[in-house]
């Protein structure tokens, strides 16, 4: 329930990083509204299996890790609205976040909007989205032992998720526009000594294949025009990260990318303003990172309070 008009903390998003700022400031007895927008969880709600969370040795469902921490949440008293913001003004403090025609006044923000996987655009992909479109080989790659899966991209991200997915998969092809690699040196070193990763340069995805699951990929030869079918079981996207910033466009410095600029990952250039989880994360996007974050976003906020008259 939304219980008043004045919190001393919203936290917009509620993926692992703002569950767990929520989970700490309401411990700490701030009044805390979790702006969750309809899915509570974020990516990790869409996520079949998770294996590395520390503490569930029989392994838990994404949905199931959400579910149990949300209720650790609002055991604390946090509220919870499950609407996306739509809006913000940092400017004035008390902070104002609009979602529609609503508008909630925080003494600090802390945004966790996360970041989404950048998609193709093609219909095929939505359609076959969790049917064998997926997009992160950690979260599934125990789907795909012995079959073949199509990693689409060509940066650090693609030939990692390659990397991972070829302790699992028969063959994993990178498929990729351009003709060489654009990720490190050492993680391309790996993929090209690895006798299940193989590589298709100069090639567009122009659909994905398959009904009710993914059974091929139609592949362009960027040079000659060519097109092609290839078999396989699985298509991961790894074509880069676009972070939920709209709405913070010209309230919070950004960079070029989009991200938010930070002094030490978690304060913005608004003080009282503190960003945890994948929003802010290029490198690692992990549950347990993101977590990690969260909490640190929810100290500081609450030293920022501390200190506040
Ligand atoms: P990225 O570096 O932006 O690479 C995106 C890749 O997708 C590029 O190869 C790009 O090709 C391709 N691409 C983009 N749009 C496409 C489209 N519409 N169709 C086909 N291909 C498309 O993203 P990332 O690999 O996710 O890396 C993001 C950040 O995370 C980087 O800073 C990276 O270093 C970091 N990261 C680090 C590690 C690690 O250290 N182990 C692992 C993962 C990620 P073009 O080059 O032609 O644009």
């Amino acid at each position: 329930m939304v219980g008043s008009e004045l919190y001393d903390v919203i936290v917009i998003g509620a993926g692992p990083a703002g569950l767990t700022a929520s989970l700490y400031t309401a411990r700490a007895r701030f009044n805390t509204l979790v702006v969750s927008g309809p899915i509570v969880g974020g990516q990790i709600a869409l996520t079949y299996q998770v294996d590395n969370y520390p503490g569930f040795p029989d392994r838990i469902t994404g949905p199931e890790l959400v579910d149990l921490i949300r209720r650790q949440v609002e055991q604390f008293g946090a509220a919870f609205i499950e609407e996306l913001a739509t809006g913000v003004d940092l400017s004035p403090t008390p902070f104002k976040v609009h979602v529609g025609d609503k508008v909630f006044e925080g003494r600090t923000v802390i945004v966790a909007t996360g970041s989404k996987n950048r998609r193709l655009g093609l219909k095929s992909e939505e359609k076959l989205m969790g049917r064998g479109v997926f997009v992160c080989a950690t979260c599934d790659a125990v789907l795909y032992e012995g079959k073949r899966v199509v990693v689409i991209g060509g940066g650090d991200s693609a030939v990692q998720e390659a990397l991972d997915l070829s302790q699992f998969a028969s063959e994993v092809y990178i498929v990729h526009r351009r003709d060489r690699l654009t990720a490190c040196k050492c993680l391309s070193d790996r993929a090209f000594e690895n006798e299940k990763i193989k590589f298709i340069w100069n090639a567009e995805v122009e659909e994905i294949l398959g009904e009710r699951r993914v059974e091929g990929v139609r592949l362009k030869d960027r040079n000659t025009e060519q097109t092609r079918t290839l078999d396989c079981d699985g298509v991961l996207l790894a074509i880069g990260w676009i972070p939920n910033t709209e709405i913070f466009k010209g309230q919070l410095e950004l960079d070029e990318k989009g991200y938010v600029v930070t002094q030490g990952g978690i304060d913005t250039s608004v003080k009282g303003v503190f960003v945890c989880g994948d929003i802010n994360d290029t490198t690692y996007r992990q549950v347990v990172t993101a977590c990690g974050s969260g909490c640190m976003a929810a100290l500081e906020a609450e030293r920022y309070l501390m200190k506040m008259p």
